[in-house]
């Protein structure tokens, strides 16, 4: 399509959104386009807003921030957790924000990992991210475990992790496997996992599911209690806003409530009886019990203004247009990338789709770079946020994309990735 009409016709699209209005929400970089939100998503005026009254907080009140605030600080984790339960489908009590995504893993892991006799291993998908598989591996070696022998990898088809074969793995190993450590959205490709079924499927067999849910929260709305998932663990820098190294979440499934934390700390205590400053621990009976230390009070702050914008637009509505911006991308890439070597890495089904785009390309490196953003080696990622892209910008960067391709413009840039890509 000539790129005249293309524009207009995306244009057309956003005059007829219903969240266009949350754009002007968000401070918008000064690169233009900006297709990253999936790695860290935008400063919002409501986040900063927060922030800014925490500063004002802090130079007011100073200790007594902790229990004069505007959300006193004290239990400001415990009122983030209930802003975040009905994104995730779980109780207030099932929720709480601490730590970062690697830590509330090895929390999950130090609480609930117990091998026993033969169920010793765990099961992650070939696209692990490295921090899930590093805080595994080393917490088989606390108990004594190889990694190499105890950890189970399942292997991708064409690209995707299949249902099936992560449910083979599981009759592999029978009695063998304590728990699966899952992504809801793989973070490479943006293949959406069907949390349900294989929720139900390691149930059956006696084992214990953790998703890690950096890519699938904010961006698909999350059933962890429907699903019965036991525990999950996201960041919410990503699809969430809340800002860089934002505090994490963590979903401990109500029927494990009450076990002591693997790795406890002052702040696991009920906060009737934090300062008592005994020296036998009272946990909370709640998911606050595996916070370990102080929370980082500011990026909370810049967190629940963020959570107030989301919680405006609704989930249910940001999926749907989420859904809508990624079916449009792939049109585009389709019909304006044809022939230039592009494949789809992303499944192409709604139903099995996450948040954003991947395209493979042996070039994808320097490409990414030639749109000055670079990718992991033969995958470029591309993430329309339904809270500030437009489709005009879709139709932008996959012109951008078709302009590089017909210049060869990547050429100028060497295929590695950068140091942070
Ligand atoms: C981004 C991401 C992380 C990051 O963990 P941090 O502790 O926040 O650095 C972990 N897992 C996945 C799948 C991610 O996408």
């Amino acid at each position: 399509m000539l790129s005249g009409r293309l524009l207009e016709q995306a244009r057309g699209l956003d005059a007829q959104d219903p969240l266009r209005a949350f754009r002007d929400e968000f401070y918008l970089p000064q690169t233009g386009l900006y297709f990253d939100g999936n790695s860290l998503g935008l400063l919002s005026k409501p986040a900063e807003r927060r922030l800014t009254q925490a500063i004002e907080d802090w130079k007011r009140l100073a200790i007594d921030g902790f229990t004069q605030a505007q959300s006193p600080w004290f239990y400001l984790a415990e009122e983030i957790a209930s802003m975040l339960a009905p994104l995730v489908g779980a109780r207030p009590d099932e929720v709480i924000v601490a730590n970062s995504t690697s830590v509330n893993l090895h929390q999950v892991l130090a609480t609930f990992y117990r091998p026993k006799g033969r169920r010793t291993r765990i099961v992650i998908d070939e696209y692990a991210f490295p921090t899930d598989v590093y805080a595994i591996q080393s917490q088989m070696r606390l108990h004594g475990l190889d990694w190499h022998e105890h950890l189970v990898t399942v292997k991708s088809r064409q690209r995707l992790i299949e249902e099936d074969d992560i449910v083979a793995r599981m009759d592999d190993f029978r009695d063998q496997i304590a728990m699966l450590v899952l992504p809801g959205v793989v973070y490479t490709t943006g293949q959406l996992l069907d949390i349900a079924r294989l929720s139900e499927e390691a149930h059956r067999r006696g084992i214990l599911l953790c998703v890690d849910a950096c890519h699938s929260i904010g961006s698909v709305p999350q059933r962890f209690a429907e699903w019965d998932v036991d525990f999950a663990v996201w960041c919410n820098y990503k699809y969430l806003n809340g800002g860089p190294g934002a505090v994490a979440g963590l979903y401990i499934n109500r029927r494990h409530l009450g076990a002591a934390p693997g790795l406890a700390g002052w702040f696991s205590s009920e906060k009737a009886k934090q300062f008592d400053m005994a020296h036998e621990p009272s946990f909370a009976p709640i998911a606050g019990a595996y916070q370990i230390g102080t929370p980082p009070v500011l990026s909370m702050c810049a967190l629940q203004g963020s959570l107030e914008l989301i919680q405006r637009a609704g989930i249910e509505a940001i999926r749907e247009k989420s859904l809508d911006q990624t079916r449009f991308l792939i049109k585009l890439v389709k019909d304006e990338l044809a022939g230039m070597g592009f494949e789809l890495a992303t499944p192409e089904v709604d139903t099995r789709r996450g948040g954003h785009v991947a395209l493979a390309h042996p070039e994808a490196a320097r490409i990414g770079k030639a749109l000055k953003q670079a990718g992991t080696p033969d995958i470029l990622r591309l993430a329309p946020i339904a809270l500030y892209t437009r489709y005009e910008d879709i139709a932008q960067v996959v012109l951008a994309l078709k302009t590089i391709m017909e210049r060869k413009a990547y050429l100028e840039f060497p295929n590695v990735r950068e140091e942070v890509a």
